[in-house]
């Protein structure tokens, strides 16, 4: 049973699903606005309610009262005509009592004139009421008073008749079950007024989600824009006016960026394109001259062999540089075809070994199986031995550089190890950016680009594959690919 009332109502449960309310949020703020103004509107409302009610219901017994003393004297009068004054005091005063109102006479030296039989019997007497009321001095007016228990109006006037010496007339009229009658209408009237502001708030809730929604419809459109995907425009049909004016500016501004995206990538390919060509010229016509000059002297041919590797250098630099702007395009299509990964590892560490112009016994490749996987062979290849090249380089060349391959539920795993400067934990995050290097100078006399890792990253994700590294500064560094069997 507890735990049902733990449970909380299904509207509210839909409204909470999956959501933790955030106070910041524009429809927690909205939600919270309106239902303190209900709360307020509907309290004061009731409030005033019932207090108005109370004052009716008061004081039409306050003028029943006040005029039930007014006719008394007259009555009185009246009767004075036919009998004594005393007997007219006495017919009266049991004339004009009730079970709920009684009536009595105190002369001013508090001898008591007449009084109703309402104070001698029933209920008045069994109470103690009327002890209460006849041993109070009670003051002159008309008054709501608490008597044991009982809620009465008394109404207290100077009684002057011919014949009789002055006196005071009181009159107790009990209201004691239209007083409870009304606290029970309050009782009810708050209940209701709760139900209410429940229900209020909770259809407001839903009405401020529902209307919100093209906002987060919006947010999550906008999330998913890509560099891809900036030449398709956002389209919210049912929006109101002021957020499809938003999306629109919106659409405006990713067509302006996906015309600047598209110049960009354009610029790139093409100066890459244009200065390729003459770079391998000039770097083919210095390598020719270094070989074929006999004649030349030692200063002469320390710059033309400074001039042919830094020449080599940038080809190699553009040639990545287009290689990474065509997979970003989408141009560089994928070869899939079933590869076994210890022949990749094979060739990609023979060419790297030629490249870095290494012993081949720095190289160690342990692979526990033959893995056969669907992958681009070349593409792979060509992410190892950027991988293989960055460890021969800035590994200790003393020690080996491990490959192993190894294979789990889902996944083949490549891990190439060298124990080297490593690269501190801060920067191991931004080595897969383009351009990004830990030591600029290292990295520029050991021949880098600076677009290898960025190159790898970027040709294993084509293969929904991932790249990640594990280093330690002074102990060296792991790197990781994954492919998906
Ligand atoms: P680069 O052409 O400069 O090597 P990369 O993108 O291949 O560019 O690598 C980025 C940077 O990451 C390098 O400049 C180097 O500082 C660091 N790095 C990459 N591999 C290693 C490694 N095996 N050991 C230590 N540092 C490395």
């Amino acid at each position: 049973m507890a735990h049902f009332w733990l449970q909380p109502i299904t509207p509210f449960r839909h409204l909470l699903r999956g959501h933790r309310v955030d106070p910041g949020s524009l429809q927690t703020r909205l939600t919270a606005g309106v239902v303190l103004a209900s709360l307020v509107g509907v309290g004061a409302l009731s409030a005033w309610m019932g207090w108005r009610m109370q004052e009716i219901m008061l004081n039409s017994h306050r003028q029943g009262t006040a005029l039930i003393a007014d006719r008394l004297q007259e009555d009185v009068r009246y009767y004075s005509d036919t009998m004594t004054p005393q007997e007219a005091l006495d017919r009266v005063v049991d004339y004009r009592a009730t079970g709920d109102l009684a009536i009595w006479v105190v002369t001013s030296t508090g001898d008591r004139l007449a009084q109703s039989e309402t104070l001698t019997m029933g209920s008045w007497q069994t109470s103690g009421v009327s002890e209460a009321l006849l041993s109070t001095p009670l003051p002159m007016g008309v008054k709501i008073l608490p008597v044991q228990g009982w809620r009465l109006v008394v109404c207290a006037s100077p009684l002057n008749l011919a014949g009789l010496p002055p006196a005071t007339l009181y009159i107790a009229d009990d209201i004691t079950a239209e007083y409870q009658g009304l606290q029970r209408l309050m009782r009810m009237l708050l209940i209701t007024s709760l139900l209410l502001i429940s229900l209020l708030s909770v259809a407001f809730a839903l009405y401020i989600r529902r209307t919100l929604s093209p906002i987060r419809q919006l947010n999550r459109l906008a999330g998913q824009v890509t560099a891809d995907t900036l030449d398709q425009s956002l389209n919210l049909a049912a929006a109101p006016t002021e957020l499809q004016e938003l999306v629109r500016s919106y659409n405006l501004m990713l067509a302006r960026l996906s015309k600047a995206w598209g110049q960009q990538k354009r610029l790139v390919n093409d100066i890459s394109h244009e200065l390729r060509t003459p770079l391998s010229l000039v770097q083919g016509y210095l390598e020719s001259t270094l070989r074929r000059g006999q004649n030349l002297s030692e200063a002469q041919r320390e710059g033309l062999e400074i001039a042919a590797a830094e020449a080599s250098r940038t080809t190699r630099l553009l040639t990545e540089i287009l290689d990474l702007a065509r997979l970003n395009n989408g141009q560089g299509r994928l070869n899939l075809e079933p590869t076994d990964l210890e022949d990749v590892i094979h060739m990609a560490v023979a060419i790297a070994i030629d490249t870095q112009g290494c012993p081949a016994a720095r190289v160690r490749v342990n692979a526990c199986a033959p893995t056969v996987v669907q992958v681009d062979r070349q593409k792979l290849c060509s992410a190892l031995i950027e991988l293989l090249n960055n460890a021969l380089r800035y590994g200790d060349p003393q020690q080996p550089v491990q490959v192993s391959l190894t294979t789990e539920t889902g996944w083949a795993t490549i891990q190439v190890q060298d124990q080297g400067a490593g690269i501190p934990a801060p920067c191991q995050g931004d080595i897969f950016e383009p351009f990004y290097r830990v030591d600029a100078a290292r990295s520029r006399t050991s021949g880098g680009t600076g677009l290898g890792l960025t190159l790898v990253r970027s040709l294993v994700e084509a293969m929904a594959g991932q790249v990640t590294v594990q280093s330690q500064p002074n102990c060296g560094s792991v790197f990781t690919l994954r492919i998906p069997i």
